[in-house]
């Protein structure tokens, strides 16, 4: 029988589509799942592309079925599995096979992964994978990290995957070791802060304007077709027309407002936190997160503490506010994804990555979750100044920023008048307003410090004293 070219473990959700992408793309595939049913499922299903898929019931059988030097897609659930898959895969391979980590692998352990095989014969990839389902299926985008030599070996059935924007692949090699998986972890942060500033823009619009749920579809609609456009706008306007099939009620209405999380949200703030960068909108959007998961305390809450008396929505003019909210939610992504940029630009320096900033962009403008136009004005704006400070000091979103942010400041103070809680939307202006602003507050911050910790502080005239006359003899204005 001829040998498969590539293969994959872990035929789950993402593993399945992943490998149908890859059969129908023309490539031979060995196929390996921890529970046999899967395997002879995931088979029986396959129809016309059965042809191109071996399916494999032992792991001594699937390694024998691909042809060396073995690629090997492990598509599975996240964490200690992959370590033990990895042990068991061990024994079976030989020189040069490839074990690529295609799961949302925390890029820390990506790091120790391909460090443990670095003196070995074996190579290790970490890749990170966005689309969900039917990006799997269809093409999604692909953040490769790992030697240059190793994805050279896999670049071509990748790119034969991966979603394509205007023709360009949505594919990429980003640098050494935990670069593909750091890079995934920080688009899935931007989309915790773009699902998070939609869903504040969604609370005004039904507890301000109190639109109803297929009435706040037509506004997502309506949005879609202008700078909003992107996935997740379009599938906000598709769910909010949903009725249920239950209770013919709109589909969100009856859907408990407590939001999960798998961790990748939470591991971009911290990793944003240990770089130094502020990553407000991610940090705003996974507390937001924490709040909503609280349900039973804040059922709790509201009958001890009431809804604010200020709950009355103030007049306003609906259709320049239904401009305002759509200034005001492009504002404040700009601000979110200046941030996670700059945290990608800070990781870049401090592993030695050299990210590539607007092939990060370009990848990003077709198959994963945050796929919208706005990343094609991003990948212009890094292709001219790769290496600036931040996105929001490029002419274009310079420019974007100006434009908007009146709309958003309008947005945030109207939800803090009337007590619905705008809080990424509110740390995005306040993001522009401290960034903006070269004489800040923190000289008070630093004579505090001074003062009960001897911490000291530079002078703005540059004399070389650093610490404040606080003593008893201090001179009192
Ligand atoms: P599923 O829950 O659908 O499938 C999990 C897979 O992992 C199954 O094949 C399961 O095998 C296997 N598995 C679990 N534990 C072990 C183990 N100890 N040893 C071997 N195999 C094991 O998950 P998804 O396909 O959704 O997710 C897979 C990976 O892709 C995860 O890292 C996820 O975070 C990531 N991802 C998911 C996305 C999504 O939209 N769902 C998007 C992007 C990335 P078995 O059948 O035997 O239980």
């Amino acid at each position: 029988m001829e040998q498969a070219e590539i293969g994959l473990i872990g035929l789950g959700v993402m593993g399945s589509n992943l490998a149908l992408n890859i059969a129908e793309k023309g490539n031979k595939i060995a196929v390996f799942n921890r529970t046999q049913e899967a395997t002879k499922k995931f088979y029986a299903e396959a129809g016309a592309l059965q042809s191109q898929i071996i399916p494999c019931e032992t792991l001594e059988e699937f390694v024998a079925a691909i042809r060396p030097p073995r690629p090997i897609i492990i598509m599975i659930k996240a964490g200690d599995p992959v370590d033990q898959q990895m042990e068991l895969l061990k024994p079976y391979l030989s020189a040069g096979d490839i074990m690529i980590d295609a799961g949302n692998a925390n890029f820390r352990d990506t790091m120790r992964r391909f460090d443990s095989l670095k003196d070995s014969p074996l190579t290790f990839i970490g890749m990170g994978v966005s689309g969900g389902e039917e990006g799997a299926r269809h093409g999604p985008s692909i953040m490769v990290g790992g030697t240059e030599e190793s994805w050279k070996r896999v670049e071509k059935v990748l790119t034969s995957i991966s979603a394509k924007f205007n023709g360009d692949p949505c594919v990429a090699w980003l640098g050494n070791d935990g670069a593909g998986h750091f890079v995934k972890t920080i688009h899935n942060g931007i989309e915790y802060a773009d699902m998070q500033m939609i869903a504040e823009i969604y609370g005004i619009l039904r507890d301000g304007l109190k639109l109803s749920a297929p009435e706040i579809s037509k506004v997502f609609g309506n949005w879609n077709t202008g700078r909003l456009n992107s996935y997740l706008i379009e599938i906000t306007e598709k769910v909010l027309a949903a009725a249920d099939p239950i209770t013919g009620q709109p589909m969100v209405d009856v859907i408990l407002d407590a939001a999960g999380q798998k961790g990748t949200g939470k591991w971009s703030v911290i990793e944003a936190q240990n770089l130094g960068v502020a990553a407000t909108g991610i940090e705003a959007a996974v507390a937001g997160r924490i709040l909503s998961s609280q349900k039973a305390e804040r059922v709790e809450a509201e009958k001890i503490l009431g809804l604010p008396d200020t709950l009355a929505f103030p007049a306003v003019d609906g259709v320049a506010f239904l401009k305002d909210l759509e200034s005001a939610l492009l504002a404040a992504k700009i601000g979110a994804y200046a941030q996670g940029f700059a945290v990608m630009a800070a990781a870049s320096k401090e592993y030695g990555w050299h990210l590539p900033m607007p092939t990060i962009a370009k990848i990003w403008r077709a198959g994963c979750i945050i796929r919208s136009q706005f990343l094609d004005e991003i990948t212009s704006a890094f292709t001219k100044d790769p290496d600036v400070a931040n996105l929001i000091v490029t002419p274009a979103f310079a420019a974007l920023v100006k434009e908007t942010d009146g709309a958003l400041r309008r947005v945030v103070s109207t939800a803090a008048l009337a007590g619905l809680p705008v809080p990424a939307l509110a740390s995005a202006l306040s993001y522009f307003d401290s960034y903006r602003r070269s004489r800040g507050t923190a000289n008070l911050i630093q004579a505090q410090r001074d003062f009960f910790g001897a911490h000291g502080f530079d002078r703005v005239d540059g004399v070389d004293k650093h610490h404040g006359p606080w003593g008893s003899g201090a001179a009192i204005y």
